[in-house]
């Protein structure tokens, strides 16, 4: 028979898929002997087993359940509905991966009208038992009969207000008796029967109200946006109670041994005293900071941070605890490695290393990529900050920037982002079910609830800015308004500025600038060059773009394209008289102009690189795309070129081509044309020349665009090496150069062996690739890829994501055949891919020396460079 649970004392935290992250490390938490309230773990397997039973409980796991209970009632010493010691517990879910706020807990089960009383004469405290005991009848009506919440509340609202009372704790044991009384009556009107009043039916009904909860749409949602298989199951825990709410030397709060929001190496945390369970993170009463217990219960507050190193030391990772307090006694009650901002992520990173607590591997394997994008986003310039006054100010909850227009529920921000507007949520707080409003928000703002908030953790999770707890304003929901300085307002569809750093709001737009220098980042990124062995170079033409590679640390220039030198207005017109040229010597007349343009281009290159490999593709695109359209264009050209206007038109007929992708490009115009490259290379070896002798040592990498053949290759570099040699005997200069090829034509791919005789490196062109691949366009694959991708065809768009088995057949077949060849070939990539990930981790498995991206794709693809060397040692 399969064992459906486990004492606490049995499991450890290897045992995360069986009995999920919360009962695997209350587990290892017990065995450390660490203070847990004693409990057991139902498996995700009985999980499974009760959905493949009809969503029934089978005997089997009653059974065993009923034995587990009875080892707690003797470990205890309290028995369920005993009229001396009643034995209390907590139901709580626990899925794999931690879903914070997603599947319910239910606590004080075991409560009826017989053990309440029993409860408020062994404490001494009525006003306690009948508190936890209105908290079961709310919970358990909420979790198992899915009586709204808000019926309850409302009655507890309305009697506070009757009472002039604010806070929960103000009201007294009859007040609260009364409570439990109308809750009954609620719970009877919603559900046509009473409330249970044996603690094993309780418990029964508990334990499959949670396994159902495994399907709840709040649950779908967040799986479907973490990528979690549905298939996992929940386990279900089952915990003796300990009580926060039992008095003024009572709490419970939560903590992380380290700032989540900037990673700073101190525990950061917030508690109410007299509360129990969610009351920290609902938001309901306003939390006090962690450092406010060393003053209200100093031993408890010692103890917690000693435990706190304890936990952080054994996990080796920053924990995020969840603790009560009863009578100054301190529990431990959940501990997991806590979510952290982007900013966190790597200050954590990096102190632990020079801790000593992780090697620098790990650290570079904890990073996921997309952090660094994160810490690449935006704050708002500091100009416009100081020139303007916030109407509000809440806690900095999430980083980040954001200008956006105001809505108030999921429905409106969903129309708003179909209008494409950017949206800021306003809600008094958040709840599970606002998580499609938060997605698709720019930032989130509550009126209610600390750094712990639903709202907190949610949208630092997703990276997303967020300011909780913003008390100045009034934020009415269902009125769709907001009150702020006594009397101004804001209304649905407001523009205004979120900053997450600060917790300030502003009225309008702020202008944005990138952010600040960050050390922690720094050091983490000098790291990764150690441990890559694929180099990063960039995709950059123009002086700023190099500039913003290099300082993200890219090795050299992967991909320069010449064509874009051309598009500034009195080349483009120089341009248009070469392409339009009828004879050679009008051409190479009009050649001669761009080459002293392309000379002092790629001199001012030259100099910035300064001596770091560059690679430059000559001319690409299709002639067409140069040409003059309207009239007043040619009329410019005709007078330029002293042809009729109909010359040119003519001219113009004879160029048009149907389909320009496949057409005459590439190294193709220069079979046609071979006076144009020329001219390219000229530029560049002269150029180089001048850098020589400025004190560069470089070595200029030609790069051929289109390739299909070997025979094309030879027949175009003929003509340039001819001249190279030629302007190297002039300079009397002993320069090395390197003439290769873009390999983006399937073809290339097939008889790269060939090709990589003529070619003194490769580099894959991924983008053009994998639309010769697959015969889609990239422009207009726009209007079917989205298709595709929905009914399921494709995982991920192949133009960001390398299609390994398609496109990525065709690099490894191409890469061994090359390497046959020629073992030292130098082999990148250059395509929109190279900053890609997981298409980064292949480009690592096929050995090859180098990727190229987009100037800000650059830190991101140097950590996916290590992390991929670094895995596939291990
Ligand atoms: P979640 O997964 O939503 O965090 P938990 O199972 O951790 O739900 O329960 C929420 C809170 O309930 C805990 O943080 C803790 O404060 C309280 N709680 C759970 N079990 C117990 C218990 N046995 N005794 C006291 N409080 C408990
Ligand atoms: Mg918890
Ligand atoms: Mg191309």
């Amino acid at each position: 028979m399969t064992k459906f649970v486990y004492l606490f004392e049995e499991g450890n935290q290897e045992m995360k898929s069986l009995l999920g992250g919360k009962g695997a490390n209350l587990a290892e938490m017990s065995r450390l002997g660490l203070p847990v309230p004693a409990g057991f773990t139902i498996t995700t397997k009985a999980c499974h087993d009760f959905f493949t039973h009809q969503r029934q409980l089978s005997n089997d796991l009653c059974t065993e359940i009923d034995l587990h209970i009875d080892k707690l009632e003797t470990k205890m010493q309290k028995k369920f509905n005993d009229s001396k010691n009643p034995l209390l517990v907590s139901v709580r879910s626990g899925a794999v991966h931690s879903m914070p706020g997603m599947m319910d807990t239910i606590l004080n089960l075991g409560l009826n009208d017989h053990t309440v009383d029993v409860l408020a004469t062994i404490t001494g405290n009525p006003r306690f038992a009948y508190d936890c005991y209105r908290r079961l009848i709310q919970m358990f009506g909420e979790v198992v009969m899915e009586i709204p919440g808000k019926q309850f509340e409302a009655y507890l609202d309305k009697l506070k207000q009757t009472k002039q009372i604010k806070q929960d704790t103000d009201l007294t044991a009859d007040d609260w008796r009364l409570v439990v009384k109308e809750y009954q009556k609620i719970y009877h009107a919603a559900t046509k029967s009473e409330f249970p009043q044996d603690p094993k039916e309780q418990l029964y009904l508990a334990i499959q109200a949670v396994f159902n909860s495994w399907f709840n749409p709040r649950a779908d949602i967040y799986r479907k946006l973490h990528q979690i298989p549905s298939d996992l199951g929940t386990a279900v825990t089952i915990q003796s109670m300990v009580f926060g709410n039992a008095g003024n030397t009572s709490g419970t709060g939560v903590a992380f041994t380290r700032n989540p929001a900037t990673g700073e190496a101190s525990v950061f945390g917030e508690f109410l005293l007299n509360a129990q369970g969610e009351d920290v993170v609902a938001g309901i009463r306003t939390p006090l900071p962690l450092n406010e217990l060393a003053t209200q219960l100093p031993d408890i507050y010692a103890e917690f941070i000693q435990l706190a190193h304890i936990l952080e030391h054994h996990y080796r990772d920053m924990q995020d605890i969840e603790f009560t307090i009863e009578q100054e006694k301190l529990y431990l009650l959940q501990t997991r490695s806590g979510k952290r901002t982007a900013a966190a992520t790597i200050q954590i990173a990096v102190d632990m290393v020079q801790e000593g607590l992780i090697t620098k591997q790990e650290a570079i394997l904890r990073v996921e990529p997309s952090t660094i994008t994160k810490l690449l986003h935006p704050v708002f310039d500091s100009t416009a900050l100081s020139q303007t006054q916030p109407i509000a100010k809440g806690l900095p909850a999430s980083p980040g920037a954001a200008t956006g227009k105001i809505y108030f529920d999921t429905e409106a921000a969903r129309s708003a982002k179909e209008r494409g507007e950017k949206i800021i949520l306003m809600r008094q707080e958040t709840s599970p079910e606002d998580i499609e409003g938060m997605v698709i928000s720019e930032a989130i703002v509550t009126s209610r609830g600390g750094m712990t908030s639903h709202a907190a953790v949610v949208a630092r999770g997703m990276g997303t800015c967020c300011v909780a707890g913003c008390g100045q304003f009034l934020i009415q929901e269902q009125a769709k308004r907001i009150t702020y300085a006594t009397d101004k307002q804001l209304f649905e569809g407001d523009l205004i500025s979120v900053d997450g750093a600060t917790g300030a709001i502003y009225l309008g737009e702020l202008k944005m600038e990138s952010s600040a220098e960050n050390p922690a980042l720094k050091t983490f990124m000098n790291w990764l060059t150690a441990f890559s062995q694929l180099g990063v170079r960039a995709n950059a033409d123009t002086l700023k773009d190099i500039q913003t590679a290099l300082d993200f640390g890219a090795e050299g220039i992967g991909l320069t394209r010449t064509e874009h030198m051309f598009f500034a207005e009195e080349r483009l017109l120089k341009m248009r008289q070469m392409i339009l040229a009828n004879s050679t010597t009008q051409r190479k007349l009009a050649l001669s102009s761009l080459l002293d343009m392309q000379m002092q281009d790629f001199t001012e290159l030259f100099t910035l690189t300064a001596g770091k490999p560059m690679t430059i593709r000559l001319l690409d695109p299709p002639l067409h795309e140069f040409l003059p359209h309207t009239a007043a264009e040619i009329a410019i050209v005709a007078k330029e070129m002293q042809l009729s206007e109909n010359d040119i038109r003519n001219r113009l007929a004879d160029l048009t081509e149907t389909n320009p992708m496949l057409g005459h490009r590439g190294c193709r115009l220069a079979v046609s044309y071979p006076e144009i490259y020329q001219m390219q290379v000229e530029a560049i070896m002269k150029s180089a020349l001048i850098s020589e002798q400025k004190g560069i040592t470089m070595t200029p990498e030609i790069m051929i665009p289109l390739i299909g053949s070997a025979t094309e290759l030879h027949f175009v570099k003929k003509n340039l090496t001819d001249l190279i040699q030629q302007l190297l005997l002039e300079a009397n200069s002993h320069m090395t150069y390197k003439i290769g090829t873009m390999i983006e034509i399937p073809r290339a791919c097939l008889t790269a062996d060939e090709i990589a005789n003529e070619a003194d490196f490769f580099s894959f062109g991924t983008n053009d690739l994998t639309q010769l691949t697959f015969g889609f366009s990239r422009d207009d694959s726009g209007k079917f890829l989205g298709t595709y991708l929905e009914k399921g065809l494709l995982t991920a768009d192949p133009f960001q994501t390398l299609d390994i088995a398609g496109v990525g057949s065709l690099i490894e077949f191409a890469v061994n055949k090359a390497r046959q060849q020629k073992s030292t070939l130098k082999i990148g990539v250059c395509g929109e891919v190279g900053g890609d990930p997981l298409s980064i981790a292949f480009f690592q498995k096929l050995g090859l020396d180098y990727v190229s991206c987009s100037p800000y794709r650059v830190p991101i693809a140097r950590l996916a460079a290590a992390q991929a060397s670094i895995q596939q040692q291990s």
